[in-house]
């Protein structure tokens, strides 16, 4: 089934290149491609509306990681590209420009119709990410693209809705705000969640009326494009979006360090944070938000629920095959149910469906090449530990026992499947040992005990704290990083302050008697 399944995917992938009808889609198509030489398509980049091929004419391929295979080759931008993005995203935000002059209203009803035009092809985006990423297709289609589609509409709605406030100040004069526009943004995204990625950064930047420069991770560059296929069915004016695959080095750098780019968004690891951090401050200040790694504590009381934790736990690490920044990848368990809980925890890791992304019942594949052990230390290895296939990029599900606080598995983010399980005694210690991290992202509470999960949660040092839940996520509500993890919060009403630049007006009232 999986054979069939990429197979057709193969062959649907040019398909959005005609339905773009731009010059260079239909040099694609008119290349007559049999699905078994799509290794030999060149996809481009998409500037102003536009498919063109990278200046320097480079391309680079894109893989398939749960075979090793080469998909296609993509079009790869560097600092020249950036610069005629950039060029084509300040001409879009001109003022007078159709999208500077578009009501906020029919802003809000361009993001609506891509929501739209995402979900109608939600099996073809499920497809292509899970080709490109890896991660099981039933998981794509039920969980990614619903996410993303959600994640427009929700911004769609705030598009006419962001008002600023008139201010009381003090003398003859009328004090009013408005919410505006920062500019030219650059948006730089990972490839664990390459649609939802977008669509956090593009939802709230058009909302509030910016112009985007995307760059795209390099391993999953596909579905971006795809979807900057719908940006110009819908109707976007060119320039307002353009979407460049390309290299963090390269292409990351030359927007974070523009000095036409007003603000920069990224999510990835802390370490290119503080790189992009010093390009702003090298540059022209430009904005910067981060949204960068963690190493979430995940609190498990002795009153909690033991078959929910359990259950909530594996599914804090091992989603999306632990790769997610918000992982619970500290499992803090107290000592009278340490023992139980490890074995459940073992039996649940071990019945974990490992194969196929295609394959309906696939829970576990894995995309990354880069990081696939965490370092021993003397902990306890429980289960897992190897290669989990002899071709593409598996690892077994692995869970280590006996964890210290101070082992690399427990201070330093694994991006893995690897869980790590600690002990703790009384609430007062695990909740200073949870906050003993660079990392200040998410965290997670199990308990019955509301007073317990209350206290537990105002000492965490996280941007989100679920309480016998875990990976709850809604376009609603702010999500982001204290310490390392970042800064600012994505999602909710507080996303759109990433975007928006605060303009106080002042005017003279003139008093009837002076
Ligand atoms: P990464 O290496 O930091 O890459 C993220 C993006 O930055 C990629 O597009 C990458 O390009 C680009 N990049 C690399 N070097 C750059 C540079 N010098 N200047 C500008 N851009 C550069 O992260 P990753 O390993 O792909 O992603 C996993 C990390 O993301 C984890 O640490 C995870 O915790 C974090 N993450 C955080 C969140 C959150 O919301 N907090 C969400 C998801 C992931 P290339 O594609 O060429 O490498
Ligand atoms: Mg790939």
């Amino acid at each position: 089934m999986g054979c069939n399944w990429t197979i057709q995917c193969l062959y649907w992938l040019p398909s959005y290149f005609l339905s773009v009808g731009s010059k260079s889609c239909d040099n694609i198509c008119n290349l007559n491609i049999e699905p078994n030489q799509m290794s030999s398509v060149s996809l481009q980049l998409f500037i102003n509306n536009e498919w063109q091929d990278a200046v320097s004419k480079r391309s680079f391929p894109t893989i398939n990681p749960a075979t090793g295979e080469v998909i296609c080759q993509v079009a790869e931008a560097d600092k020249a590209d950036v610069d005629k993005a950039v060029k084509a995203a300040r001409e879009a935000f001109r003022f007078g420009s159709p999208w500077r002059r578009m009501d906020a209203s029919d802003r809000g009803l361009l993001l609506s119709r891509l929501a739209d035009a995402i979900e109608r092809d939600t099996a073809y985006l499920a497809e292509l990410e899970t080709l490109d990423n890896g991660k099981p297709y039933a998981v794509s289609y039920s969980v990614d693209v619903p996410m993303v589609v959600k994640c427009l509409r929700y911004y769609a709605g705030w598009a006419d809705k962001w008002e600023g406030k008139t201010i009381p100040i003090d003398g003859d004069f009328f004090c009013y705000t408005r919410h505006e526009p920062i500019g030219v943004c650059g948006q730089i995204i990972p490839w664990n969640f390459p649609l939802l990625m977008q669509a956090w950064k593009l939802g709230p930047a058009l909302a509030t009326g910016n112009t985007v420069v995307m760059k795209v991770a390099e391993q999953t560059p596909l579905t971006a494009l795809y979807v900057a296929s719908l940006i110009k069915e819908v109707g976007f004016p060119p320039g307002v979006v353009n979407i460049l695959p390309g290299m963090g080095p390269s292409a990351g750098s030359a927007i974070t360090s523009h000095m036409d780019v007003d603000k920069v968004a990224f999510t990835g690891s802390t370490e290119v944070g503080h790189l992009i951090q010093q390009a702003s401050g090298s540059s022209n200040l430009k904005k910067v938000t981060l949204e960068l790694g963690g190493k979430s504590p995940n609190i498990i009381m002795s009153d909690a629920n033991m078959a929910e934790a359990v259950e909530q736990s594996h599914f804090a690490l091992f989603f999306n095959q632990g790769q997610c920044c918000c992982a619970g990848s500290r499992t803090y368990v107290q000592d009278t149910i340490y023992d139980e809980f490890m074995e459940r925890s073992v039996e649940r890791a071990k019945s974990r469906v490992v194969g196929d992304p295609f394959n309906m019942k696939t829970e576990h594949p894995l995309t990354s090449t880069g990081k696939r052990s965490g370092k021993r230390e003397g902990a306890k290895l429980m289960c897992g530990g190897g290669v989990a296939a002899d071709r593409g990029y598996f690892i077994q599900p692995t869970i280590f026992g006996d964890v210290q606080d101070g082992m690399t598995i427990a201070r330093e983010e694994i991006f893995g499947p690897v869980m790590q399980i600690l002990k703790f005694k009384t609430l007062e210690e695990v909740v200073e040992r949870a906050n003993d991290t660079k990392y200040g992202l998410a965290a997670a509470v199990f308990t019955k005990d509301i007073d317990k999960a209350h206290y537990i949660s105002s000492g965490l040092r996280a941007g989100t704290v679920w309480i016998n839940c875990y990976d709850v996520f809604g376009a609603q509500a702010p999500f982001g990083g204290y310490k390392y993890s970042g800064n600012g919060r994505e999602l909710g009403e507080y996303g759109l302050d990433n975007y928006t630049e605060v303009k106080t007006v002042t005017i003279k009232v003139p008093q009837k008697n002076s």
